[in-house]
């Protein structure tokens, strides 16, 4: 799993493409006419009123091939291989003209997954481009109108750890709520908890941030924290008879590198509930092991489609209706554009998931944001799940606590 040094990503591109590659024909930051067909080594690729930056905070790109005055292919590589497909990009643009590109996304290890998100504002506001051919390949190429200045195209709205690390400094200074740095990641940098709701109350535990490029998890879990603690009748009662325990940003460092999937050390993280052989799940468990007494466990991802993976309804624990009235309960607002509802347990997986089930024997959800969900809809159906859940824990299991619209057979 050795990182992709310029060397590897030569042989790479020069394997991929058949392209028989000398270290004469690549150039560094030429410009002209002379530099179409040249390979500039990412992340940086400058031309004469033209430059693409990957070197930005969750940024991602491994080189460019300027094809034509407009044209340009652009390499994008995972952190290492094999890897789960979430093929994840970023970079800006900054451009001396308006004008017209021709974009590919050529990827290694991939496909194309996530239609470009374009933000001319610094990342405030966002809009995907859907016009892309070849989406299901490993070559999409997309045509793009950019003004003189900075265009950002990320694979999801780009949240990177500064944006992350803004929005925890914003709910640590809120009232009640307790900030621990809680460990350090493989690389260093700071893994911070923020807790709230009454101390030695049973605790709701609350996880982000493992797979770097499901902002969209990301962006849920912010806006269902922030409704836990609205003051409102519903979330006051809960922080009254309940704790929450929050780990926003599990994998810091995977975040920061632009990872398609893993750690700085190669390895996915939601993989190593149960090893514990990273610092960045090891130190989340010493945190709350012994402390806190969790009695549900919400995980918050991105996927192709929305889904809710959840602890199954049989088995050992006291809430195990909690994830098909969760599901119920959404299903009944959002009719069609609920999530489904995957439950099942494969005992001794390392996701978070199964580790918090088997381990506390407690009701545990998946909660999965399909990659493609307007991000309007993603931050209400947050707000509606955070309402959910507190009201299902508050009044506890609901009379008819079976869905018949899972296909089970009612008890
Ligand atoms: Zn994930």
């Amino acid at each position: 799993m050795a990182m992709l040094t310029p060397s590897v990503l030569l042989r790479t591109i020069g394997s991929l493409f058949g392209l028989a590659l000398a270290a004469g024909c690549v150039t560094a930051g030429s410009s002209g006419p002379e530099s179409i067909g040249a390979f500039q080594l990412g992340p940086v690729c400058a031309y004469e009123s033209l430059r693409f930056d990957g070197s930005i905070g969750t940024g991602r790109l491994n080189g460019c091939r300027r094809d034509g005055p407009e044209t340009f292919t652009l390499y994008i590589h995972p952190e290492d291989a094999p890897i789960n497909p979430s093929s994840w990009y970023a970079f800006s643009l900054t451009s001396d003209t308006q004008t017209h590109l021709d974009l590919t996304l050529a990827y290694a290890h991939g496909r194309h997954r996530y239609a470009p998100h374009i933000s001319s504002d610094g990342g405030q506001t966002w809009r995907t481009i859907d016009m892309v051919e070849g989406a299901d390949t490993d070559r999409a190429r997309f045509g793009l109108d950019i003004a003189p200045g900075t265009t950002l195209i990320s694979a999801q709205p780009r949240r990177n750890l500064a944006d992350r690390q803004a929005w925890i400094d914003g709910i640590a200074a809120m009232p009640g709520v307790t900030r621990t740095r809680y460990g350090t990641s493989e690389q260093g940098r700071s893994l911070e908890g923020l807790e709230f709701g009454a101390e030695d109350k049973p605790a709701l535990i609350l996880t982000g941030g493992q797979h770097p490029p499901e902002v969209r998890g990301a962006i849920a879990m912010e806006s269902f924290v922030e409704r836990l603690l609205e003051d409102d009748m519903l979330a006051r009662a809960f922080r009254e008879q309940f704790r929450v325990v929050l780990g926003p940003v599990i994998n810091p460092d995977g975040i920061a590198e632009g990872h398609w999937r893993h750690n700085s050390r190669g390895v996915d993280v939601n993989r190593d509930w149960g090893p514990f052989t990273q610092a960045e799940t090891r130190s989340f468990k010493e945190w709350i092991d012994g402390r806190v007494f969790p009695i549900a466990l919400l995980d918050f991802h991105g996927t192709w489609n929305s889904v809710l993976y959840t602890s199954p309804d049989e088995g050992e624990g006291d809430r195990n209706w909690f994830p098909g009235a969760f599901h119920a309960s959404l299903a009944e607002v959002l009719g069609e554009d609920a999530p489904a509802r995957v439950q099942g347990h494969n005992a001794g997986s390392s996701v978070a998931k199964n580790w918090f089930h088997e381990t506390y024997a407690i009701p545990t959800i998946t909660y999965e944001v399909g990659d493609a969900v307007p991000l309007e809809a993603v931050l209400s159906r947050a707000r509606l799940s955070a309402e959910i859940t507190m009201r299902l824990l508050l009044e506890g299991p609901p009379d008819q606590p079976d869905d018949a619209q899972d296909g089970e057979i009612p008890k």
